[in-house]
């Protein structure tokens, strides 16, 4: 997937994580360079919250390392940080602050300094389109508009490496077809990483598609590669009943 001028942006080298003697993910790894919008593709329960969680290094690997923009993201987690931004799967959880007063306090809790932080406002509730809520209570707000929200969050830095986890749940459709838009919107610089077990989205936003199942790596590919007979159903299926089994693994 990557060509020998581009840099790797978001990058998984083994990443393993055990709860207890439950195996989450085993040794996923991949390599994404800039400007791919990915799809993280795989059933519930399949291991794309944890690895994504290990990405963002809010999740320590049991094994393995994570990278964002070459960076380790334990070992240099501030500068990682920076040219990351994470929209957890549950959206913002501050729901008595207003969006703008939860930007704010992003903003100045990544430093950024008073105008830059006016200017980032201004760009992410325009991006966003939060101008008519910007002062009403986040738990007031639809989903959709939450999550909105908490797309202007994960912006408000202007990061290079954008990881969302399963952002479209819940909204109805018209909802998701404005959060797409929303993506298209950011431009070909950014690198993306989106979680989703809706089988649509590959085919409206994604370069390339990564497929867990039971913690393990199954498929890599472009999504044309991965509907060889011109469904998504049908590799869905076979990538998630491999010797007729669905079951999670035993270490
Ligand atoms: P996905 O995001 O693909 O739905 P997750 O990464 O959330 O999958 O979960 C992967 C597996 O790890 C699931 O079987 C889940 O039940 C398990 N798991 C996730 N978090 C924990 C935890 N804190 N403790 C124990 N098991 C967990």
């Amino acid at each position: 997937m990557e060509d020998a001028c581009s840099k790797t942006m978001i990058e998984a080298l083994g990443l393993t994580k055990y709860y207890g003697p439950f195996v989450a993910t085993e040794n996923i790894s991949f390599s994404i360079p800039e400007g791919q919008i990915v799809a993280f593709l795989g059933p519930n329960g399949a291991g794309k919250t944890t690895t994504m969680r290990m990405l963002t290094g809010y999740l320590a690997p049991s094994a393995g390392t994570a990278k964002i923009a070459g960076l380790d993201v334990h070992k240099d987690r501030i500068e990682a940080s920076k040219r990351l931004g994470y929209l957890p799967e549950n959206g913002p959880l501050y729901q008595d602050m207003t969006p703008l007063e939860l930007l704010e306090f992003f903003g100045e809790a990544r430093g950024l300094d008073p105008r830059r932080l006016k200017d980032r406002i201004a760009a992410v509730r325009e991006l966003c389109a939060l101008q008519e809520v910007l002062e009403k209570p986040i738990g007031k707000l639809s989903r959709g508009l939450r999550q909105r929200v908490g797309l202007a969050q994960a912006l408000l830095h202007d990061p290079e490496v954008l990881i969302m986890d399963e952002p479209t749940a819940g909204l109805d459709p018209n909802q998701i077809r404005q959060f797409r838009e929303n993506i298209r919107n950011l431009g070909s610089r950014k690198t993306i990483l989106i979680s989703t077990h809706i089988l649509q989205e590959v085919d409206a936003i994604a370069d390339y598609v990564l497929f867990v199942h039971n913690g393990r790596m199954v498929f890599e590919g472009t999504p044309a590669e991965l509907k060889e007979d011109g469904s998504l159903e049908e590799p869905f299926y076979r990538l998630t009943h491999v010797n007729g089994s669905t079951g999670a693994q035993a270490p």
